[in-house]
């Protein structure tokens, strides 16, 4: 794991073009709260999310306490999964939302984002705060608006786990720590989907986001096939850099050999504020986001209703 560039590192060695707005039509998560969450996590005081640091802690309370007025439970005593990075304290934030169908309930999906950042970043006109909008205050907001559609519709049939990572930045070290807890704990896992960076849409592509490792396992397709359109897609730059292990569906994968994959709506030509401290609020789309987490919702929601787990990983 040492020799891995975490998924969002990988951007620093491009530049990109900046985004252009696209239509949507929310359904049932809105925009604006979308924009509530990533503005919340991603403010100056929040510091950027620095692992072992206050706006982390800060943030993981916010994170807690939406999972708990949206009626999601913690899935282990408290909402928090400790660990230790040498002598710092770091906490994963998991929730749990029971499947309502008595034989399918024991079969879980994660779905999981990390929450922390960098902290700082190179000053730019006096600015040092690295926010973390789109990394990945984005992919938070995502996971933490499934929670509340399902927590609130009970519409899932099999279970559905949230996992919200710290010390993603650092090497996938939340993410592995849960990753190999849940393995011991014997987790019947069905699939992991994570979110990374959905905060700016494409230009020119035919879909609205990639997945990581699309040859590895039917997942794009049966996404696609559960929301009935091309929204899942598959990216040269995301193969070409080895994305599907430089984020936190990885630890999942290696731990159980399953299914376990990031999507994504960055690779290299749509944002320019990669771990720059002008990742910030004003340059997300929230209107796209919400109409991604839109589409998202029902194909999670035939994932957790299938007969038979459909989702598989391709032989080797
Ligand atoms: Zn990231």
């Amino acid at each position: 794991m040492k020799n891995l560039i975490p998924f969002c590192l990988f951007l620093l060695m491009f530049s990109c073009k900046t985004s252009v707005k696209t239509e949507s039509k929310p359904i049932t998560i809105t925009s604006a709260e979308v924009k509530d969450v990533v503005t919340y996590l991603a403010s100056d005081e929040r510091l950027g999310r620095n692992t072992g640091t206050q706006g982390i802690d800060e943030s993981a309370t916010y994170i807690e306490n939406q999972l708990k007025s949206y009626g999601v439970k913690p899935y282990y005593d408290t909402y928090r999964d400790h660990f230790k990075i040498g002598e710092t304290n770091a906490f994963n934030v998991v929730g749990f939302i029971e499947g309502t169908d008595k034989t399918l309930k024991n079969e879980v999906i994660i779905l999981g984002a990390h929450y922390d950042h960098i902290g700082k970043a190179k000053i730019v006109e006096g600015d040092s705060i690295a926010n973390g909008a789109n990394d990945n205050a984005a992919g938070t907001s995502a996971v933490l608006a499934m929670a509340k559609y399902f927590a609130a519709k009970k519409t899932n049939k099999r279970s559905i786990m949230v996992a919200l990572f710290s010390a993603e930045e650092m090497g996938l070290l939340g993410s592995k720590h849960l990753a190999e807890r849940l393995k011991s704990e014997n987790l019947n896992l069905y699939t992991m989907v994570n979110f990374e960076m959905i905060g700016v849409p494409f230009k020119d592509r035919d879909y609205e986001a990639f997945v990581s490792g699309y040859d590895l396992s039917n997942m794009a397709a049966k996404l696609n096939e559960y929301v009935g359109q091309n929204l899942i897609g598959y990216s040269e730059v995301s193969k070409k850099y080895s994305l599907f292990k430089r984020s936190d569906n990885y630890p999942f994968y290696e731990q159980f050999k399953l299914p376990c994959h990031t999507i994504s709506s960055c690779d290299l030509t749509n944002f320019d504020f990669y771990h720059h401290v002008d990742d910030e609020i004003d340059k997300l789309d929230f209107e796209f986001m919400a109409s991604l987490i839109n589409k998202m919702i029902p194909a999670i929601e035939k994932m957790s209703a299938t007969e038979t787990k459909e989702i598989i990983m391709y032989e080797e």
